[in-house]
């Protein structure tokens, strides 16, 4: 997988790049991303790749020659179906499908926007879609790609050290996931409860469904609502409400 950045603050990228689970994909060759300075695209002596907006008005606005040259120099490279992606409040919602949506791709181009935003017409040429990672304006684009680059890169086969976590992990089962406990089994008072030390696997399995069956619904309910409901989640729900009338 390559993530290509179009962004004016290379720099921002590389602590976040080189640490952890990112750090490893990136040498272990499951992901490479390329970080390119848009300046590099700016046609004058100074760099300038951003104006005044027409009408007037607060702020500057990114300027559509660099940005497009930019994007169209790495289409050449890449093919006209790699996905150009703009990172904009105003986008579709970022969440665990799109994920892995883009997972399944081979390359796509993450436009990082700064001040005003970028000029409308990079979105009517160039741009492919357009992601926001939650309603709330950042100052620019860059914690958005991370975001985005963090959340398909552990997606990505040989990634993580164990891959079946993500298939419990919140959202990819259409859950939010169960708590976790580790060592010790007793900490002030508070013990871990017991099934989790029994070995038993289909009774921890079971007690994990319905933790997780729990907090979904006290966290997220019309997650809940959208899911298709085993037997045993009924039964599972049915356990829950019974204890609940008993409180
Ligand atoms: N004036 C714009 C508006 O009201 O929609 C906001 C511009 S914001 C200050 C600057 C840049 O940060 C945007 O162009 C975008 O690239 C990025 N950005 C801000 N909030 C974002 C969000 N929630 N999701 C994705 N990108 C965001």
């Amino acid at each position: 997988m390559r993530i290509e950045v179009i962004t004016i603050f290379p720099d921002f990228f590389s602590s976040p790049l080189d640490c952890s689970i990112l750090a490893r994909a990136r040498q272990s060759e499951a992901l490479a991303v390329n970080i390119h300075n848009l300046r590099d695209y700016a046609a004058d002596k100074h760099k300038v790749v951003d104006d005044y907006p027409y009408g007037g008005g607060a702020g500057m606005v990114m300027k559509p020659e660099p940005l497009i040259l930019a994007v169209e120099d790495l289409l050449s490279r890449a093919g006209p179906d790699c996905p150009v992606i703009l990172l904009t409040p105003q986008g579709q919602q970022f969440d665990q499908a799109k994920a892995e949506q883009l997972a399944k791709q081979e390359q796509f181009i993450l436009i990082c926007g700064h001040y005003e935003g970028v000029d409308e017409r990079v979105r009517q040429t160039v741009v492919t879609e357009e992601l926001s990672i939650g309603d709330y304006v950042l100052t620019g684009g860059e914690a958005a790609a991370l975001v985005v680059i963090g959340a398909v890169a552990r997606l990505l086969p040989g990634v993580l050290g164990n891959p079946a976590s993500i298939d419990s992990e919140s959202f990819a089962s259409g859950l939010l996931e169960y708590p976790h406990y580790t060592r010790p089994a007793q900490w002030r008072g508070m013990a871990v409860p017991e099934v989790l030390l029994s070995g038993h696997h289909q009774k921890i399995h079971r007690w994990r469904r319905k933790q997780a069956l729990r907090r979904t619904r006290e966290r997220r309910p019309q997650l809940l609502k959208q899911l298709e409901l085993t037997e045993e989640d009924k039964q599972l729900l049915a356990e829950l409400d019974a204890e609940a009338s008993q409180d």
